[in-house]
């Protein structure tokens, strides 16, 4: 039985005349009908959200709000399976991904930061007076109002509740906009937002798809005073002209052609380890993945050779299947994208080492979004394939001579979201590290994640950072007070 997935607006379920269809990447069935949310809905869920910034939601301090976060992630907890399921059918990524990483990060990201608002320290100075005496100055922090949370298709539950555990937190009201590819588990969401008692129009969720629908709506809307979004650099340009005309507060986390370097001193086991995941992660479709490594020059044939066997040998299966180790890819769409990469890189001369195509399986996953894991070798550096994101499992080795080359060809793009290293020379790994224009820089491992540090990247990767008090400070806007003693 498909799902039938609305919008949550003023806290109700509502429908709508227009929908669309949620389709299962692995096999092509169908996961749900979307109810897709006209100007007249998403006019409703501001109007509601502006409402409810003055209501119970700002009487009950940081402390009601943070109690009433946890009662969601409890309430994420109690349907756990639920989560899981409407995640891995919208996604069709794993279901030991599903279980470990993306559903569990949801509910640790409202408890994160539900701890952390209650922590957080103000500022004060004392300041002299002309005349000898002094002021004292004391910032007080509000809310920015109401937030559009604008989110992608690829971890879709972790990076939506990424932004609503601190906009809430901090006293934000949000309309939330999932990706229209992924929109199960933010349905569910809403389920039990309302279980757990969040006060009417505090949480809205309107479904759509980018422009002329929700997410313009929502861009353009003279109500919404600030938007936070995750997506493709080319959307964020396109929300940053969307938004100029009411000078909305924006905070960008966006594409990314990551580069892993791996010196000749490295732990070649660990180096090849850490590269299988950090380029075949949730199938490549995760904003950090690698897809241009970096090989010394003594090593490359070697690396090749390996890193080769290993993608070729990664199971793709069922989610079901714990055994698997790769998905499809989200939709057929995104797939003949990533095919389109594949035919591209061929045309520009590069070598394919393994992959390059669709898999075979002989059942209903032929009717899904899968290709092969795919090792790209000989392309200079200025091929599109090495300068644009793809945003599938693929990678492109090419080898260095020098550290300073490796630091050059790892800067040489217009991205500047994460990089992975790889090197056992400590002071190699501090001064390569500092030099990446990058805003993650990963040293002998990739994506392990402290909710407390800084995210974000620089260049066409995004602005601002998220994580800990980063994103507090992006949710919500000082007034300092000055007061003559
Ligand atoms: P996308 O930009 O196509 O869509 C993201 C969201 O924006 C969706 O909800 C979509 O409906 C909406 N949207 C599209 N056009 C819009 C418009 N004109 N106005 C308002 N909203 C609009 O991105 P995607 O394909 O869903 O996700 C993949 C991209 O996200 C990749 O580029 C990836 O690198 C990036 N990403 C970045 C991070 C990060 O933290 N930097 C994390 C995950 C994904």
């Amino acid at each position: 039985m498909p799902h039938d997935i609305k919008n949550y607006v003023a806290g109700q379920f509502v429908a709508a005349d227009k929908q669309f269809d949620d389709i299962n990447p692995v096999d092509g069935t169908l996961v749900g009908r979307v109810h897709e949310a006209d100007r007249a809905t998403v006019d409703r869920a501001v109007a509601a959200a502006r409402d409810a910034l003055h209501g119970p939601w700002a009487s009950m301090g940081a402390a009601g709000r943070a109690a009433i976060l946890n009662k969601v992630a409890d309430g994420i907890e109690a349907r756990f399976d639920e989560f899981v399921d409407i995640e891995i059918a919208d996604t069709g990524k794993p279901l030991t991904q599903a279980r470990t990483l993306d559903i569990p990060r949801g509910a640790a990201n409202l408890r994160f930061f539900a701890g952390l608002v209650l922590s957080a320290n103000g500022e004060y100075f004392e300041t002299p007076t002309p005349d000898g005496g002094s002021a004292l100055n004391y910032a007080v922090q509000k809310p920015l109002g109401v937030v559009a949370v604008i989110s992608p298709w690829n971890l879709p539950f972790l990076l939506m509740t990424w932004k609503l555990g601190p906009a809430l937190a901090a006293g934000n009201t949000v309309i939330a906009k999932p990706s229209e590819e992924t929109p199960g588990s933010a349905a569910l969401l809403a389920e039990v937002m309302h279980e757990a008692g969040v006060p009417v129009g505090v949480f809205n969720l309107v479904n759509g798809f980018g422009p002329d629908s929700v997410g313009e709506f929502l861009t353009t809307h003279s109500g919404v005073d600030a938007i936070t979004f995750t997506g493709e650099s080319a959307t964020g340009s396109a929300i940053m002209r969307a938004a100029a005309e009411n000078v909305k507060a924006l905070s960008f986390e966006l594409g990314g052609k990551n580069a892993a370097l791996v010196f000749d001193d490295a732990d070649l086991d660990a180096a090849i380890d850490g590269t299988v995941r950090s380029v075949f992660s949730n199938c490549g479709q995760v904003c950090l993945c690698s897809e241009r490594v970096y090989v010394h020059e003594s090593l490359f044939d070697t690396f090749v050779a390996r890193l080769s066997e290993r993608a070729a040998a990664l199971r793709m299966s069922w989610p079901s299947d714990e055994q698997t180790e790769i998905g499809p890819l989200v939709s057929t769409a995104h797939r003949d994208k990533v095919l389109a990469y594949y035919a591209l890189a061929r045309e520009e001369g590069a070598n394919v080492i393994t992959g390059g195509g669709i898999p075979e399986f002989g059942d209903a996953r032929d009717n899904g979004a899968w290709v092969q894991p795919t090792i790209l070798t000989g392309l200079p550096e200025t091929a599109r394939c090495v300068r644009e994101e793809i945003f599938g499992p693929v990678c492109h080795i090419a080898p260095f001579a020098t550290e300073d080359e490796a630091i050059a060809m790892a800067n040489a793009s217009d991205y500047g979201l994460a990089a992975a290293i790889w090197t056992r020379d400590l002071s190699r790994a501090h001064r390569v590290a500092r030099q990446i224009e990058a805003g993650i820089v990963w040293v002998n491992t990739w994506y392990l994640r402290d909710l407390r540090t800084p995210f974000g990247g620089v260049k066409l990767s995004g602005i601002g950072r998220e994580g800990g008090i980063h994103s507090l400070n992006f949710y919500s806007e000082p007034t300092n007070i000055c007061i003559r003693l």
